[in-house]
């Protein structure tokens, strides 16, 4: 069976979690951005699970051989009746940069509850293809509240507004060797590695 693995995203920092998290399985980790002219496609779809399906299929053409994983992630916030969700990356805007996106979810939680309710989570859903195109899907949440300014440098996204249940620091501040014992993704890679394990001992 083939030993390597692609992942579907162009995300340095979601790249660099995943291979970190995928460390004891002995196969080979690429990025999608490895391929010239790789250009991914457009998120079209509602759900995380739709959107991780479009970035797998998508990759799978161009790697037919091997396991693909895709990642699709996001922040959900309870008062936002779960925005920004699916349009996490492009929350302020299509190109929008982090600390937009950022900006405009303190607005938001301010503006609906007065800034009382700021229960959110992290949602990771991953999709899995085989060599043999056979597809498995993992899910991983992060419980926690949003703090009411940035902190911290580390991570990506909307770390530095993110404090995980059971902590004071957002997960910017507590860096990355902390998220990725305890992150969304963490979760979700783990199964997803436990399962690609053992199909490469079979
Ligand atoms: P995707 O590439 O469409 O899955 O977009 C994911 C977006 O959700 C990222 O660009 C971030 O804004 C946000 N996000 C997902 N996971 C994380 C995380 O671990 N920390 C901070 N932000 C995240």
């Amino acid at each position: 069976m083939s030993s390597e693995l692609w992942v579907a995203t162009t995300n340095r920092d979601k790249f660099r979690e995943i291979k970190e998290l995928l460390k004891p399985v002995s196969i080979e980790v690429h990025s999608a951005s490895e391929i010239p002219n790789y250009s991914a496609p457009p998120e079209t779809e509602e759900t995380f699970l739709e959107n991780a399906r479009i970035k797998a299929r998508f990759l799978k053409a161009m790697k037919p051989q091997s396991w693909i994983l895709s990642d699709d992630s996001g922040l959900e916030v309870t008062s936002l009746k779960n925005l920004p969700g699916v349009h996490s990356a492009r929350y302020a805007g299509a190109n929008a940069r982090d600390i937009e996106n950022v900006s405009k979810v303190l607005k938001a939680i301010q503006l609906q509850t007065n800034g009382l309710d700021r229960s959110a989570q992290f949602r990771c859903v991953l999709v899995l293809l085989s060599p043999a195109g056979e597809e498995k899907v993992f899910e991983g949440l992060l419980k926690g509240t949003i703090s009411r300014d940035m902190r911290g440098r580390g991570g990506f996204g909307y770390d530095p507004i993110f404090v995980p249940e059971g902590e004071t620091k957002t997960l910017a501040e507590l860096g990355l060797a902390v998220k990725n014992r305890l992150s969304h993704r963490f979760i979700a890679v783990k199964l997803a590695r436990e399962f690609l394990a053992s199909s490469l001992t079979k």
